[in-house]
């Protein structure tokens, strides 16, 4: 598509470290950028540098499987994916960028009564919060998605909770226009520069080691997803996190098939197809704690069986690639955004499978809690010592559908 287009200016600089800055973020992920945007614009703050071990992009904001949606139970998540919603919802003038945000409409199968009684509630709660539900029968759902096998009778489908507001966006965009906004607005964005150490002296945070030398800062934000627990040992934190892989697949370019995003939860299964045609879909974690953002075979399969079960036609289609996230997972299927023991330093983690549709309100919120070290009222619930007092917000369920 680029051919015959030349001296195409790059979207962002390429700065040099300076010896220090206000604000350092760790992670050029969705969550870091975002943070160093909303820093910049909410709070004035521009002489920060988010500091990214390989390039912009890298991790699982570009490997995810894109799902936006607001549909969360408990209070302390609704509030926050809620808010989240609405910043996406504005994300693209707000950016100037195109992230082909695409409120296509999400529905969550259900397929016992049992199921359809916690969809309900679910439901409740989320038109309570302000979002959008809709209670589909069994027809309501054929009408909508006649390719699904209304005729097996293993996992029979009941009918299914509709968020029309619910959907997709280009995952790797979204980096690309978190980081040409930040960076207009000021923020160094330095590439190829790996966080060895956090110095701290007498309790606070001073700066840290990178492989391109040390960078001093009064502040420091740990947003490094899969790699958390990694770097928050650097200043001697043991997390409750453990790293898991998640695997995605997309098939060949097909004409359009899929209009929805459809998520199997009892299959664990989910899908959606991608403005480029393919079917972009995946599963459960592969259940062994593991760094390599590749995973393996058994979960294939798994996942090719959901897929089968709930659309034989998708036994058609030809699988053009895969590949794996290094997931976050925290014990309540919850995140962090917090303070942490040593002053001025500060973590957001714990995005468990479903971190891509909280980019907004977790960059919006993570700045709000470095700029003021008050934490943003949607994020008040988040506290890393709920896994000490007991206070967890136990919502893992939600992710059962892995998006
Ligand atoms: P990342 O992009 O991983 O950013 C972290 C960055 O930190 C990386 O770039 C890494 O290189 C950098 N880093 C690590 N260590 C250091 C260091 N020492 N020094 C400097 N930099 C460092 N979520 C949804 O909401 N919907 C979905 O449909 C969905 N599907 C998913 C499917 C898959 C297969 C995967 C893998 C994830 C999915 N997720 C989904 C989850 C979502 O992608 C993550 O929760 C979210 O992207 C994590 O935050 P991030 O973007 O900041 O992470």
């Amino acid at each position: 598509g680029l051919f015959g287009n030349k001296g195409w200016k790059p979207a962002w600089r390429d700065p040099a470290p300076k010896a220090e800055y206000d604000a350092i973020i760790i992670g050029g992920g969705g969550h870091g950028l975002s943070t160093a945007y909303y820093l910049a614009k909410n709070h004035g703050l521009t002489n920060i540098a988010v500091l990214e071990k390989g390039y912009l992009g890298s991790g699982n904001i570009g490997r995810n499987t894109t799902i936006v949606r607001a549909n969360y139970f408990l209070q302390g998540n609704s509030e926050f994916y809620s808010h989240s919603m609405k910043l996406w919802e504005g994300l693209e003038i707000d950016l100037n960028y195109n992230v082909m945000h695409s409120q296509r409409g999400l529905i969550n199968l259900f397929h016992s009564d049992g199921q359809r009684d916690a969809f309900v509630r679910r439901g409740n709660s989320m038109i309570n919060q302000g979002d959008d539900a809709i209670l589909l029968d069994r027809e309501g759902v054929r009408e909508m998605l006649p390719y699904l096998d209304f005729e097996q009778t293993r996992f029979p489908i009941y009918g299914g909770l509709y968020h029309p507001r619910g959907g997709t966006a280009r995952h790797d965009a979204v980096a690309w226009g978190y980081a040409r906004a930040a960076d207009k607005r000021g923020v160094d964005l330095i590439q190829n520069c790996e966080v060895t150490g956090v110095d701290i002296e007498n309790g606070r945070v001073t700066g840290v080691q990178t492989t391109r030398g040390a960078i001093k800062a009064r502040k420091v934000g740990i947003v490094v997803a899969g790699r958390s627990s990694q770097v928050a040992a650097m200043a001697g934190m043991r997390l409750p996190i453990e790293s898991h892989i998640l695997q995605a697949f997309v098939t060949e370019g097909l004409k359009p098939v899929i209009d929805h995003v459809v998520s199997f939860g009892m299959g664990h299964f989910y899908i959606s197809q991608s403005d480029k045609g393919g079917l972009v879909f995946g599963g459960d974690l592969d259940f062994y704690a593991s760094y390599a953002s590749r995973g393996n075979l058994p979960m294939v399969e798994h996942v090719m069986e959901a897929g089968m079960t709930l659309m034989p036609m998708i036994g058609r289609a030809k699988v053009l690639r895969s590949w794996g996230g290094i997931m976050d997972m925290s014990p309540d299927g919850s995140p962090i955004i917090d303070k942490t023991h040593v002053d001025g330093l500060f973590i957001d983690c714990g995005w468990n499978y479903g971190g891509f549709k909280a980019v907004p309100a977790s960059g919006w919120c993570m700045a709000h809690l470095m700029a003021t070290g008050e934490s943003h009222p949607v994020a008040a619930r988040f506290k890393l010592n709920r896994f000490a007092t007991g206070h967890i917000l136990d919502e893992e369920g939600t992710g059962s559908q892995h998006n």
